[in-house]
């Protein structure tokens, strides 16, 4: 990945386990989010990346949060909703490692009770004949043809494999597209969009568009996601799309940083 145009580091101060503490300040629209974040200082490959960037993402949203409620609109989604956990969900590529990571290191019974999981939502999934639509087909955009994707989908109500008990069971390490879905209508609209409004918040930081795009670039044969539901199926070859995208973490870290001023510059 090419450095970031005229990058000057912070002095780096490592701590005794390898990371720094990295000052960052971000325009968000109107908005500026500023905060310190604890970035590695050696070479960090993009997925060993995400626990960083996922305390970026929360902040960001914390931050539109607090502003929503401060106008009295607070946002719907609690820990335990999962109002929106039969949604067509897609996966960046260094999520899916990350995410991979996670499952093999799980006690057995664990890992065959998901595997159980992911085999029932697969046969819901070839019953509902969508299984090449959703492999062909681009349904993150908003277009007509995408709409209809995610509604067939949704109306198969097939739950993601990681729900346990109506509650995510990867939740710290749950996906952007999740992280990044908030609403503000009520939580039973997200079970049928079609006769309900669902009213999402607009979120000035995103994450998912810029692994995506990342990814899409690094990989030219993906988009640079897939459908969350073909998690374990992406994971037979096992796949290590981190190791492409590597870098001196605080390199890595401004051009994440980069890349989310330049998107809500041109939002
Ligand atoms: S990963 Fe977690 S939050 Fe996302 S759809 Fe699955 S259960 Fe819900």
């Amino acid at each position: 990945m090419a450095p970031a145009e005229a990058y000057n580091p912070p002095m780096p101060q490592p701590s005794p386990d390898g990371s720094t503490f990295v000052p960052f300040r971000l325009a968000l629209g109107e908005a500026i989010l500023s905060g310190t974040a604890l970035v590695p200082v050696g070479i960090t490959t993009l997925t060993e990346l995400l626990p960083v960037l996922r305390r970026l993402e929360q902040s960001g949203s914390e931050a539109a949060i607090e502003g929503l409620a401060s106008r009295g609109q607070p946002i719907s989604c609690r820990q335990a909703c999962s109002a929106c956990c039969d949604h067509l969900v897609p996966v960046t590529l260094f999520e899916a490692e990350s995410l991979s990571f996670a499952i093999r290191a799980m006690p057995p019974p664990q890992q065959h009770a998901l595997a159980d999981r992911f085999r029932s939502a697969l046969q819901q999934l070839a019953a509902s004949g969508l299984n090449d639509r959703i492999q062909a087909e681009d349904w993150i955009g908003d277009t007509p043809s995408a709409r209809h994707i995610v509604l067939d989908y949704l109306y198969q109500r097939i739950p993601c494999p990681f729900l346990v008990d109506s509650a995510c069971s990867v939740y710290e390490l749950r996906p952007f597209a999740c992280r990044e879905y908030l609403v503000v209508s009520p939580p039973a609209h997200c079970a049928d969009p079609a006769a309900n409004a669902v009213v999402r918040v607009n979120l000035p930081l995103r994450l998912f568009p810029i692994l995506n795009r990342i990814g899409a670039s690094v990989f030219d044969d993906t988009r640079g996601w897939f459908p969350l539901v073909l998690l374990l199926a992406w994971m037979e070859a096992d796949p290590h799309p981190g190791d492409s995208v590597s870098a001196p973490g605080l390199e890595l870290f401004h051009e994440i940083l980069t890349g989310l001023g330049a998107s809500a510059a041109s939002a």
